[in-house]
Parts: C-alpha cells; sequence; structure tokens
C-alpha cells in the first residue's frame, strides 16, 4: 500500500465562506490509479468522460462510530451499476473493500463519507467511441455529512417541491447510481427560491419522485409510502421498509401524488448522508402539526440502534 507523504489538509472550508480557497479540501483520503493520497492530490484529467459526459457510476456508504452500515448492499448495487454501464475494473468486491476500508483507516475518521466511484475514463487519441476508453475506479473517505444539519434533524426540514422532472428510467436506469443532477440541481434552485431548505422533483407522471440525495416516504393513519418509480432504490430506503418489517409497520412503494404527500400525517426523507430525516413544511405549509412525527422517531431511533448490530454494521479496519 502506498504511504500518504503530504501533511493532510487542516479541518472543512467554511461553507459560508464566499470565497473558499481552492486548494482547501474536506480531510480525507482517496484511492486514484492504485494510490492512495490526501484529497487535495487526487485529481484526474479534464478529457476523463465522467467529466465531460457524466459518464460515471458511484455508491456511497457511511461509516458511523467506526464501523460501516450495510457495506454489502452498497457493493451490490455498485458492481451491479459497473455491469450495466459495462464498466470494468481491476478489482472485485474484497478488492474494493479492502480499498475503502483503506481509505477510510489512513484518514482517522470515524463517521465518514466513503465513495467508490468509476468514470468511463480517457482514451490516448480523445476517441468518440467509449470501448477505447480505459475505465478509472477511485474512491476516498472523507468526514461524515448529512443532507439536514443539527436544527433541521431536530424541527424538521421545510422543502419546495419544484416542477422540475427527474430523468426518466426510460432514459437511465435509475437503480444506477449516476451524476445526473441538472434537473436535481435546478430542483434545488426552485426550491432556495421559494423559501425552502431542499427539493423535491416530479417523476414523468407528475408524482412525487425524489430529491438531490434522497428518497422520500409519507405516513397516513399508519401506513408508510414511498415513490415507486423513477427513483434510485436507496439503500436507506431499503432500511425503512426492513425497519418496518421487524417492527410489523406497513410500507409500500407505490405512485406518491404531491396532494397525498402534503396531506400526510408524516414525511421523512432518506439517505445514506445523514439516514431519516424528518420534514415539517412542504411550500410553506406544514405537514399535519408541524412537528415531528411518532412514526419517523421510532424509526430513526431504530436506524441508529442498527449501527449496533453485527449483522447491518461492519467495523473498519483501523491500524
Ligand atoms: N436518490 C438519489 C438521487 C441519490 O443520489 C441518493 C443518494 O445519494 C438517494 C436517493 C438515497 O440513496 P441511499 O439511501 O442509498 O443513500
Amino acid at each position: 500500500m502506498s504511504s500518504i507523504t503530504d501533511p493532510q489538509p487542516k479541518g472543512l472550508p467554511s461553507v459560508s465562506a464566499r470565497h473558499i480557497d481552492p486548494h482547501s479540501y474536506p480531510d480525507g483520503v482517496a484511492f486514484l490509479d492504485g494510490q492512495y493520497l490526501p484529497m487535495p492530490q487526487a485529481k484526474i484529467s479534464v478529457l476523463d468522460w465522467g467529466f465531460l459526459h457524466s459518464d460515471a457510476t458511484y455508491d456511497t456508504v457511511h461509516v458511523w462510530d467506526g464501523s460501516f452500515f450495510r457495506l454489502d448492499l452498497h457493493l451490490d448495487r455498485f458492481f451491479a451499476s459497473l455491469q450495466k454501464l459495462r464498466m470494468t475494473i481491476p478489482f472485485d468486491r474484497d478488492g474494493v473493500s479492502e480499498i475503502l476500508h483503506n481509505c477510510v483507516a489512513l484518514s482517522g475518521h470515524r463517521a465518514a463519507y466513503v465513495e467508490m466511484l468509476c468514470t468511463r475514463g480517457a482514451s490516448s487519441t480523445f476517441s468518440r467511441d467509449p470501448r477505447q476508453a480505459i475505465n478509472r475506479f477511485m474512491a476516498f473517505a472523507v468526514p461524515f455529512g448529512s443532507v439536514a444539519n443539527a436544527e433541521q434533524l431536530r424541527r424538521g426540514l421545510h422543502v419546495a417541491i419544484s416542477d422540475k422532472v427527474r430523468i426518466p428510467p426510460a432514459s437511465i436506469d435509475p437503480a444506477i447510481k449516476n451524476y445526473h443532477w441538472l434537473d436535481l440541481v435546478r430542483g434545488l434552485y426552485d426550491a432556495y427560491d421559494r423559501g425552502g431548505e431542499t427539493a423535491l422533483v416530479l417523476d414523468f407522471n407528475g408524482n412525487v419522485a425524489e430529491g438531490p440525495g434522497f428518497n422520500v416516504f409519507c405516513v397516513k393513519d399508519g401506513s408508510l409510502s414511498t415513490p415507486a418509480i423513477g427513483v434510485l432504490p436507496g439503500i436507506t430506503r431499503r432500511t425503512v421498509f426492513d425497519l418496518c418489517a421487524e417492527a410489523g409497520l406497513a410500507a409500500t412503494a407505490v405512485d406518491v401524488s404531491v396532494a397525498a404527500l402534503k396531506a400526510a400525517d408524516e414525511v421523512f426523507i432518506t439517505s445514506t448522508a445523514g439516514g431519516i430525516m424528518p420534514v415539517t413544511m412542504i411550500d410553506g405549509m406544514p405537514i399535519a402539526d408541524g412537528k415531528v412525527g411518532p412514526f419517523t422517531s421510532r424509526l430513526m431511533a431504530l436506524y441508529w440502534q442498527k449501527h449496533d448490530d453485527p449483522a447491518w454494521s461492519s467495523p473498519v479496519r483501523y491500524p
């Protein structure tokens, strides 16, 4: 294993800083072209198709209190995505797993956001034929981050529903985790313009789809539902289904209309970046009484308890 030669960058850039030092990066370790590197040194060519055409797939797993959460499911999804995109990497599941462990161990982080990704890569001739490109695998571990901050987790997020339509499954299979985010980013700007903190976008039938980096659930009369189509089958979404099965709660994947979401008793979003996060306001109107509801609170507690369960959690191999 290569060693890290340069000092780690110190601390995180302030999100409120208007001029972010381009040489400042989150404190972490990346694996790129066979080497482990501090984040500022993990750079790829501008000719990489991942950059030029969003031709890439990735997966993100988190480490909490020194353990990966549901790493096997993230590896399953990543390798399935690679296969669907006809990308090959010189590592099998155990090889990728070892690289992820090494990135986290070298970073020293006990709570980390850990990403594995593969771009189409580039060819020496700048060929337009994707088959000529050498696919490039990368990974990195940086400090854990959440869609919702501490205050939002306590009082619930304020969401705005954008009329932007998520890229339809006929164009891109949403099960391939991808960086086609222009719809989501445009949705975010719509939300900010309307006083929202984050956004939900629609599916091609006008129902609710998902948001930038998260799935959504609603609770009505004790039953949970989440959009069925046009969304990434999130691992946290799957975890909610698993928790509901264990707790004897009804949960289904169905069409969720905007009206149904707004009339729900409770709404929450799910992501590896933050887990289960309450939503208490949509388009400026409170959901029910505007407070975090009992189903959401219970599932949030169960979700974090499961991080101590060896069936779902695997310790990082720190030195
Ligand atoms: N939907 C989109 C578009 C995402 O990018 C993500 C995660 O990044 C999710 C949903 C949530 O998926 P997961 O729970 O696997 O993090």
